[in-house]
């Protein structure tokens, strides 16, 4: 005990006397970085490989109507509570490659190469991560797209305008293709953010694509071990999969939730990029609580990276608790 006490006090003292933070001169030999490692992370589902490719992110001041049904100060309030600053929001993109085994699946492309220009790499980085995770674009044979919004879609196109993966089929949601293929659909959207939607969707799909693309059908395997389900709200023809091999599951669910330190802690709150914003919501509480119920692992497009949680009902939301970075695979 005294030996104990002795070199306790006795480390104190000496800490004490010799002051931590002497004024010995700065010898700063390398550079301070500016960069980030590219960003992926690998994990499993049974015998498939999944990586998560970020894209980056987007940060924005805090509009006055972001929310519909909230007030500012009460979005203020929730970020303070997740520890995030005010008046400002950050919305997070990550795309997925997931391997089969026979085959390599891209599910959504992030905002593509003009806005990695105009962001200065904050985000449009998918082309790049993609590579940097060890992956030809070539050798890709499915794009699998979620839902048709400019972070979703963009990337499918390189800065020149030609398909970013030349070889793979293009697998989009039939109800979705439907929609904003739809001239009367396009003649009827609201200037402005609609109208831009379905311009920049005619510009991949017919301009670039020449409309080879294959619908695929909700309740159907897109892809080996990759099931499509109708998660409608955010767009009409907003998808979710569920992966699947083996014992290993996990819930793919693109747009269900944006960040959710807003959405997931509220899921009633209508943020204005949910087209229809009830359904939207009613999907979110259907789909979270059936995610609760059967402790199922979710995949978050837009979660902060690398975007695998786990949920709990917390009073009228819920509670994400990421899965833990795992160093190995
Ligand atoms: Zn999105």
């Amino acid at each position: 005990m005294e030996l104990t006490r002795r070199h306790a006090l006795g480390g104190a003292a000496a800490v004490a006397a010799a002051p931590l933070f002497a004024s010995r001169p700065v010898s700063a030999a390398a550079p301070v970085a500016d960069k980030q490692a590219p960003s992926f992370y690998r994990y499993k589902v049974g015998d498939i490989q999944v990586t998560v490719v970020s894209d980056g992110r987007f940060t924005f001041p805090l509009e006055e109507n972001f929310i519909l049904n909230a007030k500012k100060e009460e979005v203020n309030a929730a970020l303070e509570k997740s520890f995030l600053p005010r008046d400002i929001f950050t919305i997070y993109f990550a795309p997925l490659v997931i391997n089969t085994g026979g085959k390599l699946v891209v599910v959504d492309t992030g905002l593509g190469p003009v806005s990695k220009v105009n962001s200065k790499g904050a985000n449009g980085m998918f082309a790049d991560n993609l590579v940097a995770a060890g992956f030809d674009p070539k050798a890709v044979d499915m794009v699998v797209i979620s839902h048709f919004h400019t972070d979703h879609v963009n990337g499918l196109l390189a800065a020149d305008g030609t398909p970013a993966f030349p070889n793979a089929e293009v697998l989009v949601p039939a109800t979705e293709w439907k929609y904003w293929m739809d001239d009367g659909e396009m003649s009827r959207a609201p200037a402005g953010r609609m109208q831009g939607l379905f311009k920049n969707n005619r510009n991949i799909f017919e301009a670039a694509l020449k409309k080879k693309v294959t619908p695929y059908e909700w309740g159907k395997e897109v892809a080996p071990g990759l099931l499509a389900v109708e998660t409608i709200g955010h767009t009409p023809g907003h998808t979710s999969y569920v992966l699947s091999s083996g014992s290993g599951k996990v819930f793919i669910q693109s747009d269900v939730t944006n960040n959710p330190c807003l959405f997931a802690t509220h899921p009633g709150w209508h943020a204005f990029f949910d087209q229809d914003p009830d359904i939207a919501e009613k999907t979110r509480r259907r789909i979270y609580d059936m995610l609760v119920t059967e402790k199922l692992q979710l995949q978050g497009f837009h979660y902060p990276f690398p975007g695998l949680a786990n949920l709990e009902k917390d009073g009228d939301g819920y509670r994400v608790v990421p899965a833990p970075w795992n160093p190995t695979i």
